[in-house]
């Protein structure tokens, strides 16, 4: 079987060689070759020796994804699809900004933890991506910049696992691909500009910070285990006491003296004052004040299935008055690239539902009484979709 050498951090690699009667050195100049310089191709790794190449060309590649397509938006945003075959298919968006470049990555193929504001949620859960396929998101988007920008230098300064997927549910490929994102022979990226984004899995954010402690941003989206039930359901499981805790436990780990909440933007679903105040409350329960918290407010990105709608910049204002009030340093995220689709949110890709979470989901939503009025334009969420 021919081994796909994007799936290695250093350490995988060093043993790869090993394996195959090589020094341990070897791996840190193909490693350099694949990730700083590019290489797919052996042939092309000209300090290497020929019997080498030869040999890795045997029994390796360097197996890049299959791009379906690029849309280019009028902000500079990037968006690629890729195909990661039987039928399932991955975006990745790159968000260029004066002083960095962004690249919004993907986990898995579709999503499990079905959030009702969200397309990939919305699509359903088809398989974890490998770490090579996490990585040649990466891989591909910053060799493809450098040579369409004709730069020779570090195009990608930061990474967000934003895109299509719950990075915690994919934990071992996630670890390895980081491993390989902050390796300086590899793309030598900083801890405090790899950014994994979560919903919420507790157990595992606690292996994070002590596996592979990056930055966190958590997906709120409400201050009430009622309403959070309703629009994360994995908050049935992890509800918001267990979450906060887990939240300040990171900080002992984290490479940043905050945690980032992300915070989607309904309107008059969960974006009144009233709310707002709620928030401080359950940010400042958890103990050491707000100095430990950021607040990222998303206007929401809508799709067509979602039945829900944006708030209108005003609420928007309002609600972050009363956090900004209140000493949070609080953020209105900036929506790039809707015009291409590529916003948060909206990244679909194309993937086939194997393990029925669309189907539950609609049957969890007919079944729920919805009676409390933050709920009641939910409920007309219920009836619009499909
Ligand atoms: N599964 C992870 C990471 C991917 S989602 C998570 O949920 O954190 C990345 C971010 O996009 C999350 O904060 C998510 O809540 C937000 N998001 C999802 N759908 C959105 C939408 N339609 N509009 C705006 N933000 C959305
Ligand atoms: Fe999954 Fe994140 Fe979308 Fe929720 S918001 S469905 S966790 S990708």
């Amino acid at each position: 079987m021919t081994a796909n050498l994007l799936d290695y951090d250093l350490e995988g690699l060093a043993l790869f060689c090993e394996q195959l009667g090589e020094k341990r050195f070897r791996a840190t100049q193909l490693f350099r070759w694949i990730h700083q310089k590019g290489a797919s191709q052996f042939d092309a790794m000209t300090d290497l020796a020929k019997s080498l190449r030869e040999k890795m060309a045997g029994c390796a590649a360097v197996t890049p994804l299959k791009l379906i397509s690029q849309h280019e938006s009028r902000d500079g945003t990037i968006k690629w699809l890729f195909d990661v075959g039987a039928g399932d298919a991955v975006e990745a968006v790159f968000i260029p900004e004066t002083d960095r470049g962004t690249l919004c990555i993907s986990s898995q193929a579709g999503c499990a933890v079905g959030c009702r504001f969200c397309s990939t949620g919305h699509q359903g859960f088809s398989r974890n991506l490998t770490a090579g396929e996490i990585i040649a998101q990466l891989w591909f988007a910053e060799h493809f910049l450098r040579k369409h920008l004709a730069r020779d230098e570090r195009i990608i300064s930061n990474v967000v696992m934003m895109g299509m997927g719950e990075p915690l549910q994919n934990y071992d490929a996630l670890v390895q691909a980081l491993r390989v994102m902050l390796d300086d022979h590899g793309y030598g990226l900083s801890r405090r500009r790899v950014t994994v984004s979560t919903s919420g899995v507790v157990p595992m954010m606690d292996r994070l910070g002590a596996d592979c402690p990056v930055a966190l941003a958590v997906s709120l989206h409400a201050p009430q285990d009622l309403l959070r039930d309703h629009l994360v359901p994995l908050n049935k499981k992890y509800p918001l006491a267990e979450l906060m805790q887990a939240c300040v436990r990171y900080l002992d780990h984290a490479p940043r003296d905050f945690i980032t909440f992300e915070y989607c933007m309904l309107e008059g679903v969960n974006d009144s004052p009233e709310l707002a105040r709620d928030l401080l409350d359950l940010l400042r329960a958890s103990g050491g004040g707000l100095a430990w918290c950021k607040l990222n407010l998303i206007p929401f990105n809508p799709f067509p299935a979602s039945g829900l709608k944006r708030s209108s910049p005003e609420r928007v204002t309002a609600f972050a008055k009363v956090l900004t009030d209140a000493g949070l340093v609080t953020t209105i995220r900036k929506t790039r690239g809707d015009d291409i689709d590529a916003a948060c949110g909206q990244l679909a890709g194309d993937v086939k539902d194997r393990t029925q979470v669309v189907v539950r989901m609609n049957k969890q939503r007919s079944a729920m009484a919805i009676s409390t009025p933050i709920l009641a334009p939910l409920a007309n969420t219920a009836l619009g979709v499909e």
